[in-house]
């Protein structure tokens, strides 16, 4: 594809600051996409010895002292002026948005992308809105279940606050199940020392809203919503783990359940004082109406993000980039068809070798697959995983052409696991 140039009418290139966490899939994509607009772009990132030479030329900032990491981007925004500032990832996003500010470009209230991020705090906000949502308890890790007042019945489903992509998100059907799961989860969060110490213990509990989800990308410019796309999750989503598999566009909800998903997306962003940039939800659909299951404000983020840039004229990547220097282009609509399978684990082990690629290649309206674990590697299930092992992209004249090629194509795979031997202290001493 050739650059399309949105650069200043100075003769210098506009220049686009992207806050990344070290390793994020999200970066490469919004990478691409800066090329392809003739923009100029700086990554900030965290780790001195990255061997990725577009980490390796950015800006080396330390995520944990934000002061002094605003402090250094300033710095440089003194040096040469940026036109547009993102944070690719929830870790990044509030910095994003605290930099923007000082620098006069759109960007969000830090606190409410601090809401966002949050799922108690998202919650709390928006039942005070009076938005639906299921009912829910905050709970604590800290305090035998048995002695926390909860008025949620089961089945429910428990889950940490700061995490995504589904990890820790467990249904219960009983107590004992209950129980069982905030065990699981607290182990998962024991391992991850980069949340607050308050926030790994939060747990959220909340009902089991039964339904048809769907997934939905949409940019925000100055609190009004653009809906990018719908995406049908035909798989029965029932628990108890809730993997993510079959994306596909067009929605085949009627308009006027479209209209409803646009109108509490809407609310819930303005509940929680969003205003700018890209938002990624997840909605359930049953006799009762819309649910709002999750509104987060970025993207759905790499490999999936592909699936809207089939047919249209900007990537997804594209329009927040533009957006963010302040540019609202139209989104057109995509005219094809368009399906991905986030390719599910089959089981924890370690990853011998993926089978049938070129015959899952040749089915019809499949256009691309990608392995994206390396053979050796280990494969961890949810909710303790958090990776895919690859992502199938399909396109053809109609979702459910999309969606059969794409099973087809899954059908084909043969994925050869070995199981995982764990060397323990007892083994090594001959025990
Ligand atoms: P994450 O941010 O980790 O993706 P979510 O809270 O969005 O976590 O939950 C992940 C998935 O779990 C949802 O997409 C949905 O399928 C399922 N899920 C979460 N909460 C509920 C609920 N209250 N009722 C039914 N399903 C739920």
């Amino acid at each position: 594809m050739t650059a399309r140039s949105f650069s200043a009418s100075s003769g210098q290139r506009d220049r686009v600051l992207v806050i990344a966490p070290h390793g994020s899939y999200r970066t490469a994509p919004f990478l691409q996409a800066a090329k392809r607009l003739n923009l100029d772009v700086l990554i900030a990132s965290q780790g001195e010895h990255s061997i990725v030479s577009d980490y390796a030329r950015g800006l080396h900032i330390d995520f944990s002292n934000e002061e002094r990491a605003i402090d250094v981007i300033l710095a440089e925004a003194r040096n040469r002026n940026f036109t547009g500032i993102i944070g690719t990832d929830d870790a990044t996003s509030e910095l994003a948005a605290k930099v923007a500010a000082k620098l006069n470009l759109p960007h969000n209230p830090p606190q409410a992308v601090k809401i966002a991020q949050r799922k108690d705090l998202a919650r709390l906000c928006l039942r005070t809105a009076s938005i639906n949502i299921p009912r829910f308890d905050v709970l604590t890790t800290e305090i035998p279940l048995a002695q926390q007042e909860t008025k949620v019945s089961f089945p429910a489903v428990i889950k940490p606050v700061a995490l995504s992509a589904s990890r820790g998100v467990i249904r219960v059907n009983t107590m004992p199940e209950l129980e069982q799961a905030v065990d699981r989860i607290k182990s998962i969060m024991a391992t991850e020392l980069q949340i607050d110490k308050s926030v790994r213990e939060t747990l959220l509990l909340e009902e089991f809203i039964p339904g048809k989800e769907v997934a939905i990308e949409a940019i925000l410019h100055a609190g009004e919503l653009d809906i990018l796309t719908i995406f049908d999750k035909p798989d029965p989503l029932d628990g108890p783990f809730f993997e993510e598999t079959y994306y596909l566009t067009p929605t085949s909800f009627p308009e006027e359940i479209q209209q409803e998903i646009k109108k509490i997306i809407q609310a819930a962003c303005q509940a929680y004082g969003l205003e700018e940039g890209p938002i990624h939800a997840e909605c359930r659909i049953n006799e009762k109406g819309v649910w709002i299951l999750e509104v987060a404000a970025r993207t759905i983020g790499g490999m999936c993000g592909r699936l809207l840039s089939l047919g249209t004229e900007y990537s997804l990547e594209e329009l927040v980039l533009l957006h963010a220097m302040g540019k609202r282009v139209e989104a057109k609509t995509m005219e094809l068809a368009a399906g991905v399978l986030m390719i599910p684990i089959p089981g924890a082990g370690i990853l011998k070798r993926v089978e049938g690629l070129l015959d899952a290649q040749r089915i019809p309206y499949i256009k691309d697959i990608s392995i994206e674990i390396r053979d050796g590697y280990e494969l961890i299930p949810l909710p303790e995983g958090n990776s895919y092992l690859g992502f199938i992209f399909a396109e053809a004249p109609t979702a459910k052409e999309a969606e059969k090629a794409l099973r087809d194509a899954h059908n084909s795979l043969n994925i050869v696991l070995a199981p995982l031997w764990k060397i323990s202290n007892m083994s090594l001493q001959g025990a």
